[in-house]
């Protein structure tokens, strides 16, 4: 594996390897990998010929009170992982030569961004398309890979890619989850013990979502009471939002028709976690 830092580097490696009719594989990140990476790299190797990963923690999608500063940072056990799992190449580009001081160009997805996590942090969205467009300049993938633990995300850039007509082919891979059922994230590392135990609810409550849609429950309201009932009989749980949403435009919905997600955002202390449920109407 070879660790590439600039942009010039990285663009002239990418232009090679498409002259050469070779498939380039994108996973974006921002490291303290675990096993949900893993498992978006190790789909982006089956997928690819060269399989590209980029390690940067973008400041533009953390708001002025969010945690950039203290956000999770392990250089040496992400190389050791990154090739472990086959990858080629691990992008780490510099905040500096990323926004050079003349930087003035962000990019917006409109609708599907204005919900959910929209609401709580409404300059994320944008900080997040900004980035993985330039990154998608510099790396030049025929397939990039994101999980549906971000399902908000997942979302977004495949809005963006299809509005903008871009080449690139964005999939989604299922959460991968802690054997108990907790979401892997970064953030995690940042649970107290008593915060790891409450934690669960939050998988708890997906579930008995899950299993009120399988039988059949189909008014919005009656699961949202349930899932906020669980969440709420855990003192050290806050909820920002739960909410069930159309799965492709993200606007709430009362009556469950077709697909839909039910998402949610809690505080345990000081740190927000997110967790939703795809339930697909087939
Ligand atoms: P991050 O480093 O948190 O920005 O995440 C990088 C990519 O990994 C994003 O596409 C995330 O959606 C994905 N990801 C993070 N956690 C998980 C998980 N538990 N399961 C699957 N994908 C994940």
């Amino acid at each position: 594996m070879e660790v590439i830092k600039t942009i010039k580097e990285m663009k002239e490696l990418a232009s090679q390897t498409r002259g050469a009719g070779k498939i380039i594989a994108f996973v974006p990140t921002m490291g303290c990998f675990h096993e949900g990476h893993l498992s978006l790299m190790r789909e982006g190797r089956r997928r690819g010929d060269l399989l590209i990963v980029s390690l940067f923690v973008n400041p533009t999608q953390f708001g002025p009170n969010e945690d950039f500063k203290n956000y999770p940072r392990d250089f040496e056990g992400d190389r050791k992982m990154a090739e472990e799992v086959g990858v080629d190449i691990l992008f780490t580009p510099e905040a500096e030569e990323m926004y050079p001081p003349d930087h003035q160009t962000i990019v917006r997805v409109e609708k599907v961004t204005q919900n959910l996590c929209g609401r709580s942090r409404p300059t994320h969205f944008q900080g997040v398309t900004t980035v993985v467009l330039m990154l998608f300049e510099i790396v030049m993938p025929h397939v990039a890979i994101f999980g549906e633990k971000d399902y908000q995300q997942l979302v977004t850039i495949q809005q963006m890619a299809k509005n903008l007509h871009m080449s690139v082919e964005v999939a989604g891979m299922p959460t991968v989850r802690e054997s108990d059922g907790l979401a892997m994230s970064s953030r995690n590392t940042y649970l107290l013990p008593e915060e790891r135990k409450a934690v669960l609810s939050l998988y708890r409550s997906l579930q008995k979502a899950k299993e009120l849609l399988q039988k059949g429950e189909r008014k919005a309201d009656r699961i949202l009471q349930e899932v906020k009932g669980i969440l709420q009989s855990e003192p050290l749980v806050r909820i920002d939002y739960v909410q069930i949403c159309d799965a492709h435009t993200l606007q709430n919905v009362n009556q469950i028709e077709g697909d839909v997600v039910v998402a949610l955002a809690a505080y345990l202390g000081k740190t927000r976690l997110i967790d939703n449920l795809v339930f697909r109407i087939i």
